[in-house]
């Protein structure tokens, strides 16, 4: 190869690093991921009764707090809870705040019950994001290509948080679910729903109202989040 065309090459590889780099999703502002974490239901809207004084609301709550301050920690990473204490916020509220920050993800936690005593286990569920094949025509390119990316996370998340929480509640993953729950549906970001545990299971309960497995679950979806934006 002639010094001439050696160098020719040299600059063909600079510019597809160039190219490469330049390709490469803009962080937020201060260069951090923005997740925002949904500590469904709150104030009057306590949710499903676990116990005596004791909803869904607040449980959603601790965990969504104590995952808060397991990723306090992330230079890389910026978490914004929906609520961060006993409010009501409706789901409008909260999907209006969501479509504001736009953030790289939004994970809304709730707690599952129903489908008898013996449904236990965690659920996950991502929005489907229809429009993407019902109104065709409707919806460009470049619309189709970001619903195909924000799909493509939902689902790479839920793999996560399916490895990770399946510690905690073993062999009674009930799976991954699409499906346009109203918190989900509409937004355009990669989203997920986790129904952590079923309150109408006497062993889940027992999880969910431990102070311990609280921390372990937050733990299991901060992993989860960490090893995505690694
Ligand atoms: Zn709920």
């Amino acid at each position: 190869m002639s010094y001439k065309i050696k160098k020719i090459c040299l600059m063909g590889i600079l510019a597809l690093v160039f190219f490469m780099g330049g390709a490469l999703p803009l962080l937020a502002a201060g260069g951090k991921r923005i997740i925002v974490i949904d500590p469904s239901h709150g104030g009057e809207d306590t949710g499903v009764k676990i116990k005596d004084r004791v909803d869904e609301k607040d449980i959603t709550l601790i965990i969504a707090l104590a995952l808060q301050k397991e990723l306090a920690q992330e230079s890389n990473l910026q978490i914004i809870l929906t609520r961060d204490s006993d409010r009501e916020l409706s789901l409008e509220e909260r999907k209006k705040n969501v479509a504001k920050i736009k953030p790289d993800f939004f994970l809304s936690i709730h707690i599952n019950s129903g489908f008898g005593k013996n449904a236990s286990g965690f659920e996950l569920y991502y929005p489907g994001f229809k429009d993407m094949t019902e109104r065709k025509t409707a919806v460009n390119v470049s619309t189709r290509q970001a619903k195909n990316k924000y799909l493509n996370d939902s689902v790479r998340m839920s793999h996560l948080i399916q490895k990770n929480l399946d510690a905690l509640f073993p062999r009674k993953s009930r799976g991954l679910r699409e499906s346009d729950l109203p918190i989900i549906d509409g937004l355009s970001v990669p989203a997920l729903v986790v129904e952590i545990g079923f309150a109408t299971n006497s062993e889940d309960k027992k999880k969910l109202l431990s102070p311990d497995t609280q921390v372990e679950i937050a733990r299991a979806l901060a992993k989860s989040i960490k090893s995505f934006f690694r």
